[in-house]
């Protein structure tokens, strides 16, 4: 009994510190008041992680290396491939990712490689791109995520 109880905790805190995370992004997305309306479509139905994974993504402000390592000096700032992971890394050009990758491009119908940014602004690019986010497994919070909104639907 202890046993369960102590587990469902920890899922508490974590979901709320993922739900404080998308809160303060959210905070930061609607302070922008051209972007407003845009933003708020944009992150219409996901998750809060995956509403927070994309925004950090955007902003810069994401769980990759290259964005750790400008805070923590004892942090790598390079992928497990050798390069530095910069966001334009893992979206555009690690082969880790080679295969999620292959079949995001092949599922936006895109003969040549967007840019980041491009990836990242298109409404219609926002669900193949999280399927890639989690198929590449580099955001493991993501997948937790969608498993929890499945279980939800069931
Ligand atoms: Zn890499």
């Amino acid at each position: 009994m202890a046993e369960l109880s102590d587990a469902s905790e920890e899922e508490g805190s974590e979901w709320e510190e993922g739900e404080q995370a998308s809160w303060r992004c959210g905070r930061q997305l609607f302070a922008g008041t051209q972007l407003t309306s845009r933003s708020a479509k944009y992150y219409d139905g996901l998750h809060c992680r995956q509403a927070s994974l994309l925004c950090r993504l955007c902003t810069g402000a994401c769980a990759l290396n290259y964005h750790r390592a400008k805070f923590d000096p004892a942090q790598t700032d390079l992928c497990e491939c050798g390069k530095q992971e910069t966001r334009e890394h893992v979206l555009l050009a690690c082969p880790l990712y080679d295969e999620a990758r292959h079949s995001l491009l092949q599922h936006l119908w895109l003969l040549k490689i967007p840019t980041a940014g491009q990836l990242l602004d298109k409404p219609l690019y926002r669900n193949p791109l999280l399927d890639f986010l989690d198929r590449t497994g580099r955001f493991p919070r993501l997948s937790k995520a969608l498993e929890v909104e499945k279980k939800e639907k069931e």
